[in-house]
């Protein structure tokens, strides 16, 4: 095929592919979307879309012959198990020192990810997106970011009173015993539905356990939010399973944007080629890294900046459990969406999210995904004799995050007189720092682009996701992603179009 011509093309549909489609949309301009993942539109022969996590079949990983679950091991045992290969929903990407997990599909990481919608402390901003005006960011586009997104509180009563929160409220108790701030942190799932999971009038999503690989039911992922408001212009089309390969200056103006069709199985069925007059690279922090480091190295875009490629973060994530005594129990039954965490960002570098482990049975552990100020920042760069491109952080990097992650459960764990688990993440290892959710980095604003996103020895080409933001938000970032892309695609359609 070839010879198509589309305004705007948007490699891929998670928050800052999302914001692009709707604005330029509601701008008149007509919007193609690539997504290398599935649709996620149609339910399989068990009647649901997603399969549970506790039950993962082929819908769960993407093109894995293997499930590699982020806690790996439950009572010292290994837990993951063999699966058909499929382009399923969470990607479990390995680099050298480090596992990252991302979204695959129409609605990218809002499909896996556990929804908390955090915006970071003011007093922070000037740290994460030094180049951004603040007022700005605080006055319009977070709120424009929390009302597109549906962002929305735990009612504090229901969560005093429900079971699935018992996780929540130890977590809570333990936290004030020890001196620090415990804090409600928003989510995008809805919560009047979670209260009528909680009395048995719905089916269950968050109190069947569902998360990491996708939720059935109530949460507001991107395909119920931003997306079906593009959808609803109608100037907007999405093509899933289809993969951008390529992007280089079209002969007659404009970009050649080369696709590959694959199927469920990974493989290419059809490669096809689109002229855009603007590309918008939504691929993520990894895909759009990915993308840019090969274009320049190769000569597609050799006029891309050194900047391509540095500037990644892990946000500083940490996983860590504890063992509770027996007289604190989390509960048999966990709603699979944080609601709540532990704030010690300014005296220890950390804040850490009370995270579920709905397992369905008692296991007397609280579990925690820590966000941290981890200094280290990583670089994609292009390795010939593979073809590929490899990233150059290390293991040994995540010792910042150990240390900060253990100003709060040290503490904790003196004051209660507990002690880590040490079975979650293998045969005695207390820490998951093989991992991260929240790739951040690799076409840092106002250094890869300019202060808005363009690639500017490219016209027409644009930087719009994780990618912008250099390693480290102090919160969970897809508050932040989308925000900084309705400041920035603001600023383009006014100026730009
Ligand atoms: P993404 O959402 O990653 O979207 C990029 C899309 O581009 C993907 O769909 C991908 O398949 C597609 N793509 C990539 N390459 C190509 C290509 N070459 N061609 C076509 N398509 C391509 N954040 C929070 O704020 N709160 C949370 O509670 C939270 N929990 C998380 C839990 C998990 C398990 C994970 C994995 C992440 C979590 N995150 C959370 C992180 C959050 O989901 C990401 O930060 C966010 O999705 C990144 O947004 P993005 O727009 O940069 O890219």
């Amino acid at each position: 095929a070839g010879g198509a011509h589309v305004p705007v093309l948007v490699i891929g549909t998670g928050y800052g592919g999302s914001v692009a489609a709707l604005r330029l949309a509601e701008a008149g301009v007509d919007v193609h979307m690539v997504e290398m993942g599935m649709a996620w539109d149609t339910p399989g022969s068990d009647g649901k879309i997603f399969c549970n996590t506790l039950q993962p079949d082929r819908r769960s990983y993407w093109l894995r012959t293997r499930t590699k679950a982020p806690l790996n091991y439950f009572l010292g045992f290994p837990i993951d198990r063999d699966i058909p290969r499929y382009t399923g929903v969470l990607d479990a990407e390995e680099f050298a020192g480090i596992t990252v997990y991302q979204g695959r599909g129409v609605g990218g990481g809002s499909l896996v990810n556990g929804g908390m919608a955090v915006t970071p402390k003011r007093e922070n901003f000037g740290g994460i997106l030094p180049s951004v005006d603040a007022n700005e960011m605080y006055d319009v586009y977070y709120p424009r970011a929390n009302a597109g997104l549906g962002a929305g509180l735990v009612d504090p009563a229901w969560f005093d009173s429900t079971a699935c929160y018992q996780y929540g409220r130890v977590g809570r108790k333990q936290a004030q015993r020890s001196g620090f701030p415990f804090v409600f942190v928003p989510d995008v799932y809805d919560w009047d539905y979670m209260k009528q999971e909680a009395s048995g009038t719905v089916p269950k999503s968050a109190l069947a356990g569902e998360i990491l690989y996708g939720n059935n039911y109530g949460k507001k992922s991107l395909q119920k939010t931003y997306l079906a408001r593009a959808a609803a212009t109608g100037r907007v089309t999405v093509s899933a399973l289809h993969k951008v390969t390529s992007v280089a200056p079209a002969p007659g103006g404009g970009y050649t944007v080369v696709i590959d069709q694959i199927d469920t199985g990974g493989s290419v069925t059809a490669t096809k080629t689109v002229t855009a007059d603007r590309v918008f690279f939504a691929a993520g922090s990894v895909g759009t890294s990915k993308l840019l480091v090969r274009l320049k190295a190769t000569g597609a875009l050799p006029a891309l900046n050194d900047e391509v490629g540095k500037g990644w973060g892990d946000n500083g994530n940490v996983m860590c459990g504890r063992a509770n005594h027996l007289w604190d129990p989390t509960g048999s039954l966990q709603s699979s969406i944080p609601c709540c965490g532990i704030d010690n960002w300014a005296a220890g570098g950390a804040f850490a999210e009370v995270a579920p482990l709905p397992t369905g049975i008692e296991t007397f552990a609280s579990f925690y995904l820590s966000i941290t100020k981890n200094p280290n920042r990583a670089a994609f760069s292009w390795d010939a004799a593979t073809g590929t491109v490899v990233l150059n952080w290390q293991t040994a990097w995540k010792q910042p995050s150990i240390a900060m992650a253990k100003t709060i459960f040290d503490r904790i764990n003196a004051t209660e007189g507990t002690i880590y688990r040490t079975d979650l993440f293998g045969v005695y290892k207390i820490w998951g720092d093989h991992l991260t959710y929240h790739p951040l980095g690799g076409a840092v604003l106002n250094k890869a682009t300019d202060n808005y996103g363009r690639l500017t020895a490219y016209p027409g080409l644009y930087v719009i996701d994780a990618s912008l933001i250099p390693g480290n938000t102090t919160v969970n970032p897809f508050v932040t992603i989308t925000a900084l892309a309705e400041r920035n695609i603001e600023k383009i359609i006014a100026t730009d179009l």
